[in-house]
């Protein structure tokens, strides 16, 4: 059994490390050290190319479920971020040279792995893992792309902010659709004219972070940041994204004199984003101005705006949860629309995993939903497509507790307390893996 992985990164190096401990002879390929990548500093494999925390390390928060998960699994990566650890808190923050040296050193002795460093110019015959990340070199995207449809793939993330629907104030906000037509329903947070006035003039006050773009010239017009626009003029998110044409206010019975609407952003129908919210604030200050909002002033922020340049994958057109494309043609990592290390780290071992099964004759596993790693494959491949944009691991990612164990909305920390228990609880009952 032999299988080819492209990508040296986090998801590249577990999905390696996944298959060969299967059995699986790997040919793992990395361009760096021939080919340069704009952010990665060495040659080491699962370098880390920015901050050295991995996030939350409890079980209480969304992220360091994960990690609980991906360490029952023999993450191999877990492994490494454990033995070159310092102390961080609540997080689990690691010495990015001990990290990448262990990964590399790991992965370099396996004696079912060969490392080739050479740069991929097209999708390699199947058996094989894409796990080439948010910097895959132009020519392998290109093919990628060539491959998928030209609109599988997306090299921006222009992502808006999310919120919990059990946050939103519902007395406030009201659903409906423009002129009530067109599928789904939007939820609307009105406006009258002084709150308004007061929003834009607190975003134009707003700090903002630019680290990844400079200037306007590189943003597409109709993707453009919130503060761009209402630094525009101060009418012109009203005439653009906060517009209150063909919405009526039930409250007022009339038609507010602005509105942010929130668009429904998973399937079970817990998480909603800020329609057109893409922005480059800091993360305070986005929580602050947001909470501005009419029924947004207790929202829970599960993902805030981003911009940056990131190459992804329209997953939820062509991926399966199983994270197999076709014929044995299987993606991971960044590039499928998840964004974090350790939601990388995860979609390798997913498709790894799965991969290995796939070529010992198994059935392909599919995580339960209510395990972190099965919440977060099963959005990457079923959200809605036309407007998707990556995600990192939340709570509003899980199915709701039983009615039975359902509790308080003020308990929140024991809310995901059980939810983190019947994650690791259904976990631990499947007997495949
Ligand atoms: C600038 C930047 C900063 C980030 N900062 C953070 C952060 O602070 N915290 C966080 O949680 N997440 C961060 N991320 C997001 C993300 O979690 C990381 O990018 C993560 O490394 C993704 O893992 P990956 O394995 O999918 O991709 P990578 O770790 O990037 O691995 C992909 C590998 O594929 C190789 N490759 C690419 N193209 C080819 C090719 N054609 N042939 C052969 N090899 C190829 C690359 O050299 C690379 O080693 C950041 C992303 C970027 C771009």
């Amino acid at each position: 059994m032999r299988a080819t992985v492209v990508g040296g990164g986090l998801a590249g190096s577990e999905a390696a490390w996944q298959l060969a401990n299967r059995g699986v002879e790997v040919l793992l390929i990395e361009m760096r050290n021939h080919t340069p990548s704009p952010a990665h500093k060495t040659d080491k494999l699962g370098e880390l190319v920015c901050s050295n925390s991995l996030g939350g390390a409890g079980i209480n928060n969304a992220s360091g479920l994960l990690k609980a998960e991906l360490k029952r699994l023999n993450s191999l990566i877990m492994q490494a971020a454990e033995l070159s650890r310092v102390p961080a808190g609540g997080a689990l923050a690691v010495d990015r040279d001990l990290f990448s040296s262990y990964i590399t050193e790991k992965i370099e002795n396996h004696p079912l792995i060969t490392v080739e460093r050479r740069e991929i110019e097209e999708i390699p015959d199947a058996p094989v893992v894409i796990a080439s990340g948010p910097l895959t070199a132009p020519v392998l995207a290109e093919a990628i792309a060539k491959r998928l449809g030209k609109d599988s793939l997306h090299f921006f993330d222009a992502a808006a902010p999310v919120v919990s629907h059990e946050s939103l104030d519902l007395n406030i906000v009201f659903p409906q659709s423009r002129y009530d037509k067109g599928d789904g329903v939007y939820l609307n947070c009105p406006m009258d004219k002084e709150q308004y006035l007061l929003f834009i003039e607190e975003l134009l006050k707003g700090e903002g972070t630019h680290l990844h773009l400079e200037g306007e010239k590189n943003f597409f017009e109709g993707c453009l940041p919130i503060e761009i626009l209402a630094s525009r003029g101060v009418e012109t998110l009203r005439f653009g994204p906060m517009k209150p044409v063909g919405l009526t206010d039930p409250r007022t019975g009339r038609r507010p004199y602005a509105v942010v609407q929130l668009r429904q952003d998973n399937a079970a129908g817990t998480l909603f984003n800020l329609v057109g919210f893409q922005n480059q604030l800091k993360f305070g200050e986005q929580k602050r101005i947001f909470s501005l909002i009419p029924g947004l002033e207790k929202a829970e922020f599960l993902r805030l705006g981003v911009m940056h340049q990131n190459t992804y994958l329209n997953s939820p057109t062509f991926l399966h949860p199983t994270l197999e494309w076709q014929d044995d043609i299987f993606f991971a990592g960044q590039l499928i629309g998840v964004e974090g290390y350790t939601e990388s780290i995860a979609m390798g071992l997913i498709a790894g995993l799965n991969l290995a099964r796939r070529l010992q004759g198994k059935e392909l596993f599919l995580f339960p939903r209510t395990t972190m790693l099965g919440a977060l494959s099963h959005y990457v491949c079923e959200a809605e497509a036309k407007h998707f944009q990556p995600i990192n691991s939340n709570w509003g990612l899980l199915p709701p507790l039983d009615v039975n164990e359902r509790i308080g909305k003020k308990e929140k920390e024991r809310k995901r307390e059980l939810l983190g228990e019947r994650a690791l609880r259904d976990l631990d009952a499947v007997k495949e893996i």
